[in-house]
């Protein structure tokens, strides 16, 4: 791949693909983490007296319409803001963008479009058409082969990797090629069919692979322990058997939680009990792991070397259920090793307990984490390859 710090970027026409997929409460940016993360790339450019043109989705609109709910609006204010110079949404980008050297403008929403999740080649040719340089720098949609991300890069005179992505990359390479030994990874969340195939990647790299949340539940029953209520896959239990086997071939393991805290129902204000495993009943549904398991996690994890984090381990919304998150989130940033953690939910537990300067690298991105860690190629990625000598 081409780097953006090594090419001259000084008047040129400069479009960079960012991130800026940003959470919004009635119309307000409720984290803006994504846009601080893209800063430095945009002020780097900025530096060079680039005419910098920036490109992004929000939300999931409705593709081949303009929605004012989805508009780039928010977020050009909040980079006028942190930029401290004018950022314009240009709405009808199509025919050209005005735009001088050491200025910035925002595209709307490019998800505006009918093309873009579709790939479509006349809109990649109409966002390569705009610059001179292309700069992919958005890691957290790296993972999708869309028009903004992969098929502008076709076509654009140059592309080249951002700071951003590049930085992302070489953490994840850092972590996952060569990881120093014990290796764990936490795996958590609502359910196995989303993340079986980064479960399966993991389950012979690390040494621990501690599964949370609804996923454990499905590896609780998968080890001949009743779940009752709890959230749980029955059509995966074949599969999490087959997970913990492999482990076990593997050398490693796959804790099974010794003890949980159960509920009769999933509420903010349920009764927490704790409870051993082999006690929960039919009425029971499983929302946290018990304090001797959030324990032994914890030390687990102060005891790794690398550290890979994805999901929360129980229902940590509630406070009743959110102590083995804690725990565990504690444990991770005590640990002396190398940690990296990715994924909506992970980042806001990683808020919440107050570690972020404990971790030692805080991903972007969500499904293209995942999508690192189950070592697939990442196709924007793929892309810039392919077009790294022209
Ligand atoms: P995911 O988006 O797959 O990472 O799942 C994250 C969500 O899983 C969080 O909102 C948690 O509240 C939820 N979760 C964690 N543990 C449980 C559990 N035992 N039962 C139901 N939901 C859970």
């Amino acid at each position: 791949m081409k780097h953006m710090s090594e090419l001259n970027l000084s008047n040129k026409r400069v479009l960079i693909r960012e991130d800026l997929n940003v959470p919004m409460d009635s119309g307000r940016i409720s984290d803006d983490t994504r846009i601080t993360a893209a800063l430095p790339t945009i002020q780097q450019a900025l530096s060079q007296q680039a005419a910098v043109i920036l490109v992004s989705h929000l939300g999931r609109p409705k593709a081949g319409e303009f929605d004012p709910q989805f508009s780039m609006l928010p977020v050009a204010n909040r980079l006028s803001d942190l930029l401290e110079q004018d950022v314009a949404v240009i709405k009808d980008w199509h025919k050209g963008v005005d735009v001088a050297p050491g200025q910035v403008v925002l595209l709307e929403n490019i998800r505006f479009e009918a093309g873009e999740k579709s790939n479509d080649d006349d809109l990649s040719q109409q966002l390569a058409d705009l610059c001179d340089v292309f700069v992919m720098d958005a890691f957290g949609t790296a993972h999708r082969a869309h028009a903004s991300t992969t098929g502008v890069a076709q076509f654009a005179p140059t592309a080249c990797a951002g700071p951003l992505l590049v930085k992302e990359l070489t953490a994840l390479e850092k972590g996952l090629k060569n990881p120093a030994k014990p290796m764990l990874a936490v795996i958590g969340g609502a359910k196995v069919s989303g993340k079986l195939q980064v479960l399966h990647a993991l389950v012979d790299k690390v040494d621990k692979l501690i599964v949370g949340g609804g996923i454990a539940n499905t590896f609780i029953k998968a080890a001949g322990f009743r779940v009752g209520q709890s959230l749980f896959e029955p059509d995966l239990v074949d599969e999490a058997k087959q997970l913990i086997e492999k482990a076990k071939e593997a050398g490693n393991e796959i804790p099974i939680p010794e003890d949980v805290v159960v509920a009769a129902e999933f509420s903010a204000d349920a009764l927490a009990e704790v409870k051993s495993v082999d006690e929960v009943t039919d009425n029971d549904m499983i929302l946290d792991i018990g304090p001797k398991t959030a324990a032994l996690y914890a030390y687990i994890a102060k005891q790794a070397k690398t550290v890979v984090w994805n999901g929360p381990v129980g229902v940590f919304e509630f406070p009743q259920f959110s102590r083995g998150t804690q725990l565990l989130a504690e444990g991770i940033a005590q640990s002396g090793g190398f940690s990296m953690a990715g994924g909506g939910d992970t980042l806001a537990a990683i808020a919440k307990y107050g570690i972020t300067n404990n971790i030692s690298y805080i991903s972007t991105g969500g499904g293209a984490f995942l999508q690192v860690l189950e070592d697939k190629p990442l196709p924007a990625v793929t892309m810039l390859e392919q077009v790294a000598d022209r």
